[in-house]
């Protein structure tokens, strides 16, 4: 049998391994942060009829600068963006990468501050840009002051902001982005796939309010979480027209599908409705928090629709004993720690079900 030692792989792709959260049919799936709430039948209905339409006319390529999607993201967007703003690709991380492949590339590097989204080292290798990690204090807070010196130090081509932060949930404060996109000349990204889950009470909008004069910012949301739609592969990029253009240089022709466009432009139209569950999910972050608070475990604050939580002895224990009782989470590799996405009010009780009865059995084992 070929293994990869046999194959003339690029010397820097050597020993990697690629993103690999594991995906099987359990009854409670909360690994990979999705929406777990089900798309509204009439909503279906609308995409479906909008796909019918774009079959017919699959004879023909797609429209390659997909305006009318993106203008309906800068609809979506507000903040006086335009479509000439808006960008969008298969999943942020096509985005993510098509960035990569724009300002970075052999001989520059990409700085982020982990942990933090497991893609982003991970694109960093595929297009041969150097990775820079800045551990994170303690607590995965970023200050103004912390983020600032580690990019004034380091003059990095590119950094990356996950605000909020997976997978840790950390929010991430208005100051601390303009302090980051000051303290260096290279492009800000501010990651914010999990925007929409920012508390009502949230202090500020988010970095697209930012974006006016500053032509170095550009802000990656995208559908597959708050928005129900992973399925689907669409994220978007809201930047300065130039940085659009720029990306214009690397994309594949025609790298959006008609198929994809029509779906996404669609599901847009019915947003209000897509996003109906945000503060159902919030609700059931919080019940999660509290339980597993209750249980003795340390949870961090979060500002998405998951869950940090450490204390576990064995992480790897608690993962495959829930994973025996038909729950998927996710072991991140930060010892001790788990992440636990926030469900159904019917699979948050099952969770939290399971992890009351695994501590129960841990401590009758400990006192016996
Ligand atoms: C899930 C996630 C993404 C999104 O990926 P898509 O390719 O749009 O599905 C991007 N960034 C972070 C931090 C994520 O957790």
């Amino acid at each position: 049998m070929t293994s990869l030692s046999d194959l003339p792989l690029r010397a820097d792709l050597v020993g990697k391994t690629p993103y690999g959260a594991p995906q099987d049919a359990v009854p409670v799936s909360l690994n990979v942060n999705e929406n777990t709430h089900p798309i509204p039948e009439h909503v279906v209905a609308d995409i479906t009829a909008s796909l019918e339409a774009a079959v017919r006319g699959a004879n023909r390529y797609p429209d390659r600068e997909f305006l009318g999607l993106r203008g309906a993201l800068a609809d979506y967007l507000g903040h006086g963006l335009s479509a000439e703003q808006l960008w969008a690709a298969n999943g942020s991380n096509e985005v993510l990468q098509q960035v990569l492949q724009a300002f970075g590339g052999p001989g520059r590097t990409l700085l982020s501050f982990t942990p933090s989204y497991s893609m982003y080292s991970i694109l960093a290798n595929g297009t041969g840009t150097d990775w820079v990690a800045v551990p994170r204090p303690e607590d995965f807070a970023l200050s103004p002051e912390f983020v600032a010196a580690a990019l004034a130090e380091a003059q990095p081509d590119i950094a990356i902001i996950c605000a909020p932060n997976n997978p840790t949930g950390t929010p991430v404060s208005r100051e601390t982005i303009l302090a980051a996109y000051d303290a260096f000349d290279g492009i800000l990204i501010v990651d914010e796939a999990y925007r929409e889950f920012a508390d009502d009470d949230d202090a500020w909008p988010g970095a697209v309010s930012l974006l006016p004069g500053r032509h170095r910012m550009l802000v990656s949301r995208t559908m597959s979480k708050a928005f129900a739609f992973a399925g689907v592969r669409l994220g978007y990029l809201a930047a300065d027209a130039a940085v659009i253009d720029a990306l214009r240089l690397v994309r594949l022709p025609y790298h959006l599908s008609a198929l994809t466009q029509a779906a996404a432009t669609a599901a847009l139209r019915h947003a209000e409705t897509m996003l109906g569950t945000v503060a159902e999910i919030r609700a059931q972050r919080d019940r999660l928090a509290a339980a597993l608070t209750d249980l003795g475990y340390r949870v961090y604050p979060s500002g998405s629709n998951f869950l940090l939580a450490g204390g576990f002895a064995d992480p790897v224990d608690t993962f495959t004993k829930l994973r025996e009782r038909g729950i998927l989470i996710r072991d991140v590799g930060i010892p001790g720690h788990l992440r636990f996405t926030a469900g159904t009010d019917e699979e948050t009780g099952i969770l939290i079900g399971a992890l009351q009865e695994l501590r129960a059995i841990e401590q009758g084992a400990s006192q016996s």
